[in-house]
């Protein structure tokens, strides 16, 4: 049934020193964490995108709400010395990256001090050292994974990605923070399938055939896996089509389709299978080697992974003695860093898919000390100390909405003489980290790490240590 359509209450916006559409001149004071540029027109609060701390700029009032408002850059009078020229020439368009136009020693200053912010506002945590943001010597090219959408226009097949806010495709030879091959499998694929008659498939009449190019490159291997994803079981010339595929880039090993036959927008479908090659790819991060399928979850950027790990590991100070809980651990990367040096590791994760590939990732290494379990980390813990069970060191790595309540409790319960913290939020991160100081732990250090260049995402690796322990026996 369709629900009645109730007229929006507008919000009374009078009183507000500018009124949409108008073009001021302000300073800006600061970046907000989306990456967006902060100034004030008297006293008015505006976020301008592109613009950058310390900058005079001229704006155009886009959207205004009471408390604040949005506005485009239209000129930059005064340019900051953290300015540079985006490498990407669809910077603009793509939305994927969002500060590639400030200098990368200052995107990993910028990264430094918002984790510091939040810890303070939302942690209540000061005098904890967050160190400099560990970034990458090169900060291109970084990822292993590329997913790309396929449309077409006349006389050929494209791929690239959405235009922003729309499901229009833009065409891309390049993504300069992929590796490059998989924009070299992207435009194999787009002129070989196009020849064999291949038609993209379209959203609205939900009719032609390929959906997504799926490209995954083992950085340490060379080993290159191509998933072409689409919208039905038959590939017209298939044979002729993969053997071509297999023979245009080095390093293929695994040609697999997936069919998503639904009206979605997730990328996948249940049906997956070999057409050509091996279902796995390898890579090694550090001294272990993982198996890739089409599906399984594997982290995008390998050198900074082994980064971040490792001072997770350090953090940990095993000696080989230790009980060891990793939770959230899917398929067991850091598991297996910790269970080279500690006693025993028990990972949890709620995905069953993954803890299959952890176990796979376990065999394949000859670790013998690493056990997991399927189930959700604030269940599976609590159980686990209800049986009298302990651990020396607990290692949480909980996707953006950090724990919950239930697994800091027991942690707090278990005592454990470490916590590491690896997060992929630092707002989450700080409210998890009160409570854990409430509770009698006190944060050492945190590292932030980062992952993802260009973007404004950063990891972060925090050590705590129960308040009666000296923190410099570690
Ligand atoms: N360290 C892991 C990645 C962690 S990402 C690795 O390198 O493979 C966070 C993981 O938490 C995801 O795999 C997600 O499936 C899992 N997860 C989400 N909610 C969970 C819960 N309540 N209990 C256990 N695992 C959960």
């Amino acid at each position: 049934m369709k629900k009645k359509q109730r007229k929006q209450p507008t919000a009374d916006l009078s009183g507000l020193p500018l009124t949409k559409n108008e073009t001021v001149e302000i300073t800006i004071e600061d970046i907000s964490h989306e990456g967006n540029g902060v100034g004030r027109y008297e006293g008015y609060t505006l976020f301008v995108p592109g613009a950058l701390a310390g900058e005079r700029v001229r704006v155009r009032a886009t959207k205004l709400k009471k408390q604040f408002g949005y506005a485009r850059l239209l000129e930059i009078l005064e340019p900051s010395l953290a300015r540079t020229e985006p490498s990407c020439p669809l910077y603009a368009r793509c939305g994927g990256c969002g500060i590639q136009h400030m200098e990368y020693a200052a995107q990993l200053e910028f990264k430094r001090k918002l984790v510091e912010d939040n810890l303070r506002r939302i942690g209540k945590i000061e005098g904890v050292p967050v160190h400099p943001t560990i970034g990458m010597e090169n900060p291109w090219r970084y990822r292993n994974k590329a997913q790309v959408p396929i449309g077409e226009q006349v006389g050929g097949l494209i791929g690239g990605f959405y235009a922003a806010r729309s499901h229009e495709i833009i065409d891309m030879e390049a993504c300069l923070i992929q590796h490059e091959t998989g924009d070299d499998v992207i435009a194999h694929v787009k002129k070989i399938a196009w020849k064999h008659g291949v038609r993209a498939y379209q959203e609205e009449t939900h009719t032609g055939l390929l959906r997504h190019v799926v490209t995954k490159v083992g950085f340490a291997t060379g080993d290159v896996m191509i998933v072409l994803v689409t919208n039905g079981d038959k590939i017209p010339n298939q044979d002729e089509l993969v053997a071509e595929l297999a023979q245009a880039v080095p390093g293929v090993k695994s040609i697999v389709q997936n069919v998503n036959t639904k009206r979605t927008n997730v990328i996948f479908g249940d049906v997956t299978r070999v057409l050509w090659g091996e279902e796995y790819i390898y890579d090694t991060i550090g001294d272990i080697t993982f198996a890739i399928s089409a599906r399984s979850f594997y982290q995008v950027n390998p050198v900074q992974t082994e980064r971040l790990y490792g001072k997770a590991l350090e953090y940990a100070a095993l000696t080989g003695e230790e009980s060891v809980i990793d939770a959230y651990c899917g398929i067991g990367t850091i598991s297996l860093f910790l269970a080279q040096k500690a006693k025993q590791v028990f990972g949890v994760e709620i995905v069953p898919d993954a803890i299959e590939d952890a176990k796979r990732n376990a065999q394949l290494n000859g670790i013998e000390n690493a056990t997991f379990a399927v189930g959700e980390a604030e269940v599976v813990i609590p159980a686990w100390y209800e049986e009298g069970n302990r651990a020396d060191v607990i290692v949480v790595d909980p996707p953006r909405k950090g724990c919950d309540e239930a697994l800091l409790q027991t942690i707090l319960d278990m005592k454990p003489d470490r916590v590491v913290y690896v997060s992929c939020n630092p707002s989450t991160l700080a409210r998890d980290l009160r409570f854990l100081e409430e509770g009698g732990y006190k944060t050492v250090e945190v590292q932030p790490v980062d992952m993802f260049p260009h973007t404004t995402h950063v990891e972060n690796v925090a050590l705590l240590v129960r308040s009666e322990t000296d923190a410099e026996t570690r």
